[in-house]
């Protein structure tokens, strides 16, 4: 039983939708991402608040209350053969009987989840970094919304595959916004600097906890508008998110990120960034499971 589909546990292969769902129709849902360490869902209730700040963009009522949720969300943690997991959660608007803009009246919210085991950075990835390509933002204006309207992130993730790159970092009006899947993080004369959350970005779970870490370890960091020259004249780059933590840039359109010995290698303060996240992360595991 690793899906839950309206009401019902069930294996992920049997999990059917209507054609006429609006959110295969119209990409009219939301979904969620929550990792999952040793069988302890990570930060739930911050990914429960974003769901619901999604649904409320969406006009979409919450179909369940947060204990509810919680409540399927560990019955399914619970049933999986694996321990560490990537829960994944959608909701739409429904299936309607006619494909209409509109929004359909009298229609149940579609609730499906699945989860499954969870995939982090390679040890390469990991050590050496990654490879990212900048593109232009071509997506909508309420990116703030983690809707499954997701065509703009799919093409340009397409694009840093193309150029054999793990990621796309974009820029808009020629300010950096996020990556495909991931928020991004610049490092120039030791300043940690990062976008607002504001509706060009999805405030993502893992830039909070950074900037939570940043302000506790009394690293220097600001949140501001970040140029595209800054990007590109950063001394250090990081993605993250709730499934890669926190993860160096290390090549930016074919060129090594930062200047002299480290050019090209991930920079001190992403590695301070990632033990501290990590350390974090297995503090929090382990209260939770005593
Ligand atoms: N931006 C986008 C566009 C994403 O899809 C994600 C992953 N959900 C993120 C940022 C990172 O968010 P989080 O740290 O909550 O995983």
């Amino acid at each position: 039983m690793n899906a839950y589909l309206n009401g019902q546990f069930l294996p992920l292969s049997e999990a059917k939708i209507s054609p006429l769902d609006r959110g295969f129709l119209f990409g009219d849902g939301g979904y969620e991402v929550i990792p999952v360490y040793s069988r302890h869902p990570f930060r739930i209730d911050e990914h429960l608040r974003r769901m619901q700040a999604t649904l409320d963009g969406l006009r979409i009522v919450n179909p369940h209350s947060n204990d509810e949720w919680r409540a399927i969300i560990l019955r399914l943690i619970e049933a999986a053969g694996f321990a560490d997991q990537a829960v994944y959660i959608q909701v739409t608007r429904g299936a309607d009987i006619r494909r209409d803009h509109a929004f359909p009246q009298g229609v149940t919210p579609t609730v499906f989840l699945f989860t499954a085991p969870l995939v982090g950075p390679t040890r390469t990835q990991r050590e050496a970094g990654i490879a990212a390509i900048t593109a232009t933002d071509i997506r909508w204006d309420r990116c703030d919304l983690k809707s499954v309207s997701m065509v703009g992130n799919v093409l340009t993730r397409q694009l840093a595959v193309d150029a054999g790159c793990a990621e796309a970092i974009m820029l808009r009006d020629g300010f950096l916004t996020e990556g495909s899947s991931t928020n991004v993080f610049c490092v120039r004369n030791g300043i940690i600097l990062c976008p607002p959350k504001d509706n060009r970005i999805l405030p993502g779970i893992t830039y909070d906890v950074v900037l939570e870490l940043a302000a506790r370890h009394g690293a220097p960091f600001a949140v501001r508008p970040v140029a595209e020259a800054e990007v590109r004249a950063a001394d250090e780059l990081w993605i993250t998110s709730s499934t890669k933590e926190v993860l160096a840039i290390t090549t930016l359109d074919g060129k090594p990120v930062g200047q002299g010995a480290q050019a090209g290698k991930p920079g001190p303060v992403t590695r301070q960034m990632h033990a501290w996240y990590a350390a974090f992360r297995d503090e929090v595991m382990r209260v939770a499971a005593v």
